[in-house]
């Protein structure tokens, strides 16, 4: 929170001065004091509503054009916020009615019949209960409000100033990553950093303290352990890893300030990067388990590398965001790959997260996109374009197809930072890296300046490591190119192989991803048994050779080998079904050792890479 901060200091001692300083403000409001000022409702929370008050000054021509956004950033998805909104009427600065229409689903048109100068305010309601899209939630306990969800703009007054009040109930606080003059009141540069800057009032705890130089927030919501010492200790140490992937950037530190904004609460989970502040959710069993909780520093490793790649640097056609429409880009991948390769590395740089965990992790990361079926048709770049549609999209008319048909660009986007950033240890001799790449990007593209196509990022890449390396770019972005993923570990001393499954009770598979008891199928795997069969999304298996399933799939898997034909009795639309099927073979899971005979040169370049963590020994005992 950041309450009564520099630059705002009211100099009490100096009265004089300070009535001085008053007028010279209200001089200078007076020569441009066009802007947009909310005012925030909160005395209907109790039944999930706020009005706001959207007052737009000193407008001129005779319309005024203004609009929700359709979607928020983080979330590449069109929402429709304006789904939830009611009563918009629209006034002038004495009162008066103002006509308008609506023009498009999420904008409206203002006439102003004299066309003189003069404030245009909007009056609306929303009804604010999403949380979990962390777009608005607001009830008797808590506001959060994020803006994008929440807040209109007018076409003219986008790059113009912002001041935002939120009439805060008795006891209540407020924080954003904005500044905060007063208590509830914000100030922003214009609307995009608003929209920037999610808001949180309500009743909440703040830890603070201070890493690599940043003063740092942590707001809680809800359910938490209270162990505010692992918390600092852990954060500090995340914190202090990621800038330190930035260390030799000229522009140095991307904020003095940022605030983590924690909503913990039964099923919650996820995280949004906001220009200084995050917003993310947990389940609070993260902070009583040490393998949720280690899922928890991921996520926060995740987000907070945002605050370079996304919040500082981005893809040149979502440098400055179009509100109203799909923004598309092919480079999702850069945005969300290699933060996730990150959030994966940096808790082990920071000591938080054992050598042995990760390698576990990097297993189970690989098998997960190398066995996908969309590896061999889709692409990085081609996921990215369609995340809208695909990829973020929640119809369950392509939820079962999206895993047979694309990929994802967090985990394989990950895996090529992975390649990436061995290929540039080699080619380099250890004095490059992929940091060296980030860095470059975080100081050529300022936010705003433009941002970054393809070519420039290969250009940094083969600036880093070599042009053969930007050259087979190419392949793994574009084109379906397997990604030499052994060789990159081997690199490091780390043999990548498969399971051995000869011992394993079960041995056939049904190629097929369940969820319930009885199980109901979620998506047959392309081409695999259940596909071949014809079993199909949302078929309830109740059966097996005549024997009821229940909880038991695996225990009655035991009984066949690969190719035995079995038969499954199933229910589809409510009618009972037997359906025939021949069995697959289970595959194998990747593994990921040490290889012990490893030279020094691939220790050393290990060393290097995890920041000079190793790996504890194994231990007989
Ligand atoms: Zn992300």
């Amino acid at each position: 929170m950041r309450v009564k901060q520099a630059p705002v200091n009211h100099g009490r001692k100096n009265l004089a001065a300070a009535m001085l300083s008053i007028v010279l403000v209200c001089l200078s409001w007076t020569v441009s004091a066009a802007e947009t000022r909310y005012q925030v409702d909160l005395s209907e929370r109790n039944m999930q509503q706020v009005t706001i008050e959207a007052r737009f000054t000193e407008v001129t021509g005779d319309t005024l054009d203004f609009h929700l956004p359709v979607w928020r950033s983080g979330l590449y998805l069109v929402l429709d916020f304006v789904g939830t909104v009611s009563g918009l009427e629209v006034s002038d600065e004495n009162g008066e009615p103002l006509a308008f229409e609506q023009t498009a689903k999420s904008s409206w048109r203002v006439s102003r019949p004299d066309a003189g100068s003069g404030d245009v305010v909007v009056r609306y309601r929303v009804y604010a209960d999403s949380l979990t899209d962390r777009t608005r939630h607001v009830n008797a306990d808590h506001a959060f409000l994020n803006p994008a969800a929440v807040f209109v703009y007018a076409d003219q007054f986008r790059d113009l100033p912002v001041d935002l009040t939120l009439d805060l109930p008795e006891g209540w606080q407020a924080a954003s990553g904005m500044e905060q003059p007063d208590p509830g009141r914000f100030v922003a540069p214009h609307y995009d950093r608003l929209v920037d800057s999610p808001i949180e009032a309500g009743t909440f705890d703040l830890v603070s303290f201070e890493a690599a130089g940043m003063n740092i927030d942590f707001l809680i919501d809800g359910i938490w352990d209270g162990d505010e010492e692992r918390l600092i200790e852990d954060m500090s140490a995340l914190v202090t890893a990621t800038a330190e992937v930035f260390a030799d950037a000229n522009r140095g530190l991307p904020t003095d300030y940022y605030l983590f904004m924690l909503h913990s609460g039964d099923g919650l989970g996820g995280g949004t990067e906001y220009y200084n502040s995050t917003v993310v959710h947990t389940d609070p069993r993260a902070f009583w388990d040490d393998d949720r909780w280690q899922g928890f520093l991921g996520l926060m490793a995740h987000e907070f590398f945002h605050t370079w790649n996304v919040k500082r640097f981005r893809p040149a056609s979502i440098d400055r965001y179009d509100y109203q429409n799909i923004n598309y880009t092919e480079l999702l991948w850069v945005a969300e790959g290699l933060t996730s390769y990150y959030d994966q590395l940096l808790p082990v740089r920071a000591g938080l997260i054992p050598v042995g965990e990760y390698r576990e992790q990097l297993a189970g990361a690989i098998s997960s996109v190398v066995d996908a079926p969309g590896y061999s048709q889709d692409t990085l770049a081609r996921a990215s374009l369609e995340a809208w549609t695909k990829g973020y999209h929640r119809g369950a008319d392509r939820a079962a197809d999206k895993r047979n048909r694309t990929i994802s660009f967090y985990s394989q986007g990950g895996l090529l930072g992975l390649v990436l950033d061995m290929e540039i240890r080699r080619t380099s001799n250890g004095d490059r890296s992929l940091d060296t790449v980030m860095t470059s990007l975080y100081d050529d593209f300022p936010l705003g300046s433009g941002g970054f196509t393809y070519a420039d990022f290969r250009e940094r890449l083969a600036a880093a490591g070599d042009d053969a390396l930007a050259e087979q770019l190419d392949g793994w972005v574009y084109d379906t190119q397997p990604l030499p993923l052994a060789d990159a570990l081997q690199s490091v001393g780390w043999v990548l192989d498969r399971e051995d499954t000869s011992e394993n009770p079960v041995q056939v598979s049904l190629d097929v991803s369940l969820r319930g008891n009885p199980p109901v199928v979620f998506s047959p795997r392309l081409d695999g048994a259940a596909w071949q069969a014809g079993i199909n999304a949302g078929d309830e298996l109740i059966a097996l050779n005549g024997v009821r399933i229940g909880s038991n799939l695996d225990a009655l898997l035991r009984r066949y080998s690969p190719g035995d034909e079995v038969e499954f009795s199933l229910f589809r639309d409510g009618q009972l079904k037997t359906v025939p099927v021949t069995l697959n073979r289970v595959r194998a899971d990747h593994e990921l050792e040490v290889d012990e005979d490893a030279s020094e040169e691939a220790r050393g370049v290990r060393a290097d890479w995890l920041g000079g963590m190793e790996e504890e020994e194994e231990s007989d005992e």
